[in-house]
């Protein structure tokens, strides 16, 4: 995935850059991506067998796809609930980052669930919690339902933590590194494109073991774990920040108790307070879906939906543009207290959603030595740290029994 000024710009920010190097020729582990989850396989492989080299490939820049763009709500479980095997996500995340001494402002005093109607997405009867804090119009009365366990972090200081935290224990983080190719073969060999200052290096790798954790980028790569007849489809969604309200702004819009939200039922909408008091929305979704025409044998016009990517989006111009204008005249709607906020970033970033929202966690159809880790459907903050740790259990030769997340 390319690095995109064409996302927009995020309230966080993310203050690492990989030291440069020469490649190796071989490593003991490869990491394909440097996300959460890339980052914190790397840092944990490291902590768990440190005689094991750990090469970490990022096709840009640590943080550029969903980690350094995210909204940052910390949620237990995965998209779908609890899984068979799945854990304690919300008690291994706090874990995680303080073994890997990443401070990261993470805060846990709940999220509020909010509803407008009776019946939440997935069916569940819902009702407003008796004096309901918070009161919002849009497409009716929005109010909160309930909570659930969690609260939020600073992503960007989650990745700078997590990538300092890798390379201190002795993993290499290679930035600009893209893997175009792999070849499932014992070991397996890695196709990496590098760019730098002098041009583009090119440079096989073999691994004895690696994790994919592309997320939305290189689907490729994970051959059919995100297609099937249903296929998981990378989109783009959007969040944007405001300017700081004061203690009693906040009270007055009903997020005096500090807690990050989201709707159970639609149109979907959540959003987070940031440490200054500025706060964060989010929603809306585009497909990097493009349109080629051609002439037909009989001279007319055909047009076809083509995957083009979504670095090809762009949040200034076109669909992009639209969902932002959409999402902030939504939330200048909400309460009187928002009708003169002042917007200081807005952005997009990459969403990875699979059928019935299962994550992928498991072997590579193709090689027992490749891990495929990715599609959290919009709640991977720290899901995707949770199962890093896990991949890097796995890949140090800990794990034991089934470690895989299936059906
Ligand atoms: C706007 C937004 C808001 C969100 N809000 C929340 C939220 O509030 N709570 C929540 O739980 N989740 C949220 N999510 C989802 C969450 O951020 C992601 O699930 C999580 O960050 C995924 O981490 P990851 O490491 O798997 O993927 P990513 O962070 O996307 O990392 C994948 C990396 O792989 C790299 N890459 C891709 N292809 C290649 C290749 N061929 N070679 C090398 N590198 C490659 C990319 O450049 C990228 O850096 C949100 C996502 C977005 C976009």
């Amino acid at each position: 995935m390319k690095s995109n000024g064409n996302w927009g710009e995020t309230p966080w920010k993310v203050a690492f850059r990989a030291k440069a190097g020469t490649l190796p020729e071989e490593v003991d582990v490869a990491i394909v991506g440097g996300g959460f989850t890339g980052l914190a396989a790397a840092a944990m492989v490291k902590r768990l067998a440190r005689e094991r080299s750990v090469l970490l490939l990022e096709a840009e820049r640590v943080g550029n796809g969903a980690s350094g763009r995210t909204g940052g709500l910390v949620l237990g479980e995965t998209a779908a609930g609890d899984l068979p095997g799945l854990g304690d996500v919300l008690q291994g995340y706090p874990r995680i980052l303080e073994e890997l001494g990443v401070t990261a402002d993470l805060r846990l005093p709940g999220v509020w669930e909010l509803a407008r109607g009776t019946t939440s997405m997935d069916g569940k009867p819902v009702h407003a919690i008796t004096g309901s804090p918070i009161e919002w119009s849009d497409s009716g009365k929005l109010e909160a339902v309930g909570t659930v366990p969690g609260g939020s972090v600073d992503p960007g200081k989650v990745v700078t933590g997590l990538a300092r935290a890798a390379e201190k224990a002795g993993a290499r983080i290679a930035e600009r590194s893209r893997v175009a190719k792999i070849e499932f073969r014992e070991p397996v060999r890695l196709y990496v494109e590098r760019t730098r200052a002098g041009g583009r290096e090119r440079r096989v790798i073999k691994a004895k073991q690696v994790l994919i954790a592309t997320n939305a980028g290189s689907l490729e790569l994970s051959a059919a774990l995100f297609g099937g007849r249903q296929p998981a489809e990378p989109k783009l969604t959007f969040a944007l920040a405001t300017a700081p309200f004061s203690q009693n702004e906040i009270a007055e819009l009903g997020l005096g108790s500090g807690r990050a939200f989201y709707t159970v039922d639609l149109p979907y909408l959540w959003g987070r307070l940031l440490e200054n008091g500025g706060i964060v929305w989010g929603s809306g979704l585009v497909p990097g879906w493009g349109e080629s025409a051609r002439r037909g044998t009989r001279g007319e016009v055909e047009r076809r939906r083509l995957w083009s990517g979504l670095e090809a989006l762009d949040t200034r111009k076109g669909q992009a543009a639209e969902r932002l204008r959409t999402l902030e005249e939504r939330v200048r709607g909400l309460h009187p207290g928002l009708k003169k906020m002042r917007v200081t970033h807005r952005w997009g970033g990459p969403i990875l959603i699979t059928r019935e929202l299962w994550p992928v966690f498991r072997k590579h159809p193709e090689s027992e030595k490749v891990i495929v880790s990715g599609g959290y459907s919009g709640h991977g903050v720290a899901l995707s740290v949770y199962l890093g740790e896990r991949a890097a259990r796995v890949m140090a030769g800990l794990a034991t029994g089934n470690w895989e997340l299936r059906r």
